[in-house]
């Protein structure tokens, strides 16, 4: 059976943003084994940044050579600009999530480029990859959708307008990033339903970070309007470095383990999950590890969704 809800595990790529050390390629090649045995469809392994901004992703390339030879997983990867999306296709990457900000002082901040250049630079990439490699597959994400800790409000309206420029160059996917823990549950579904009025079938998908507690809820409120895909990270690790206060991604163990006791099919096996965050302690031994189900366990009744 298919799963109801995909939850795309993102943290090789925005759970290591904020970690300092260099966690080696063989530590990450092992945790994102281990969780595309854990039943994830997709994970997105690594991001295409320059090196001497991201250190930890100096070695992208071998973590998607490697990434690739695992069966039913498609390993998606970041980009900020062509380049990017170029060496992370000329790598072999499945998919590859071009992410550009709502918020104007982020966009600076984060790719030294305005929104609406960067709306322009994805209209290129999309147009070189339709000759170049049109097999790939190449999907949006607007960070910052709900706020923004440089610039303050994100206008909800901007938001829509970005969506409806970039679905017009006919992204496999659109995501809404909260970037910086900014949204609220009734502005979810208020912004969701306003892109989802404006980009026809294009698929979205939501990305919360859990940075003031309110992760979980924004799940509930953005299934309710019809997001059936969600990024999350194990142990709530990540956050970006380019916008100030950023903290941790919804944890995805929590995350599954409420879709699953919602009734909603993740596919994912919670045990190994648990598994998995004791492996965490040894190679990430300075990283505090968040989500409840790990310190609490499952609850008694705790059943998978039939
Ligand atoms: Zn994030």
């Amino acid at each position: 059976m298919s799963a109801a809800v995909i939850v795309r595990e993102v943290g090789p790529r925005d759970g290591l943003q904020l970690v300092n050390d260099f966690l080696p390629t063989n530590s990450k090649l092992e945790w994102i084994t281990q969780q595309a045995g854990a039943g994830f469809s997709e994970i997105e392994v690594t991001s295409f940044v320059p090196p001497k901004l991201m250190p930890q992703f100096a070695d992208a390339e071998n973590v998607i050579f490697a990434s690739n030879k695992l069966p039913n997983m498609a390993a998606s990867a970041l980009a900020l600009n062509l380049k990017g999306v170029m060496r992370a296709l000329d790598a072999g990457a499945d998919v590859v999530n071009f992410v550009l900000s709502a918020s104007e002082e982020h966009s600076q901040s984060n790719a030294r480029t305005s929104t609406d250049e960067a709306i322009g630079v994805f209209k290129n990439t999309k147009e070189w990859q339709r000759k170049n490699a049109p097999d790939s597959s190449i999907t949006v994400a607007i960070a910052t959708s709900f706020g923004c800790s440089l610039q303050g409000d994100v206008p909800e309206y901007q938001v829509a307008k970005i969506a409806a420029q970039l679905a017009e160059f006919e992204p496999a996917e659109i995501t809404l990033a909260d970037t910086v823990g900014y949204a609220n549950p009734l502005q979810v579904k208020r912004i969701f339903k306003a892109v989802a009025a404006e980009v026809g079938n294009i698929p979205l998908a939501a990305h919360f970070h859990d940075t003031r507690g309110l992760g979980l809820a924004n799940v509930v409120a953005a299934l309710d309007v019809g997001v059936r895909k969600f990024d999350a990270a194990l142990a709530g690790l990540g956050g970006c470095p380019f916008a100030p206060g950023a903290s941790g991604n919804i944890a995805t163990e929590d995350t599954v383990y409420m879709l699953e006791t919602l009734g909603m099919r993740t596919g994912i096996n919670l045990e190994a999950l648990m598994k998995l965050r004791e492996d965490f302690a040894l190679w990430l031994p300075n990283e505090p590890l968040q989500g409840r189900l790990g310190s609490a366990g499952f609850a008694r009744t705790f059943t998978y969704a039939a």
